[in-house]
Order: C-alpha cells, then sequence, then structure tokens
C-alpha cells in the first residue's frame, strides 16, 4: 500500500511597506510563498506549485504576485529601499560571426 498526498509549507519572506490596493493605507506588508510539495508516506519529496502573495497586515488583504514580481519585492526591502528601479538584466550577448 502507497501512501500519497500533498502538505503545504509557508514561508515569510520579507516585510515591505507598500500602500494598500483594499484599504489604502501604506502599512506594513508581508511577502509569503506558499509551497505544495508532494509527499510519499508523509515525506515531502518535491513541490508540485509555489505560489506567492503580500498580504496587508492593516486590513489582512492578500494579494497574489507573480514569482518576478516577489524577487523584486524582496530585492527592494534587503536593498532598504522601496522605489525600485534596480532591475537588472543579463548583457545581450554578442552572436559570434564568423
Ligand atoms: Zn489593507
Amino acid at each position: 500500500m502507497i501512501i500519497f498526498g500533498t502538505k503545504g509549507y509557508l514561508y515569510q519572506l520579507a516585510i515591505l511597506t507598500l500602500v494598500c490596493g483594499h484599504c489604502g493605507n501604506p502599512s506594513a506588508h508581508t511577502l509569503r510563498k506558499r509551497v505544495t510539495k508532494f509527499t510519499l508516506f508523509f515525506v515531502p519529496l518535491f513541490p508540485i506549485s509555489t505560489k506567492y502573495a503580500t498580504q496587508c497586515t492593516f486590513c489582512g488583504a492578500e494579494q497574489k504576485v507573480t514569482k518576478e514580481q516577489a524577487e523584486q519585492l524582496q530585492t527592494q526591502s534587503a536593498a532598504g529601499g522601496g522605489y525600485g528601479g534596480q532591475q537588472q538584466y543579463g548583457q545581450p550577448q554578442q552572436p559570434y560571426q564568423s
């Protein structure tokens, strides 16, 4: 008999000051990552889905964000700023011509 299922994990990645789209207050928001893992015999093996969301600590409204947005928000909070403008893109590669 094989027992399998899923298990959810919640990680708090950062706390950011954002203007809430729900209550309109510039308040602290938690940036969270929710990972669902496939389990076999209650042992988590690998993640099935990863979702990101911010939650307003003032009114509790949750807003889903993409992985890219979450990473950007995390970078902003790590830099201590919050005004963005620090996006980095890879150097364009010169095509080789022979
Ligand atoms: Zn709010």
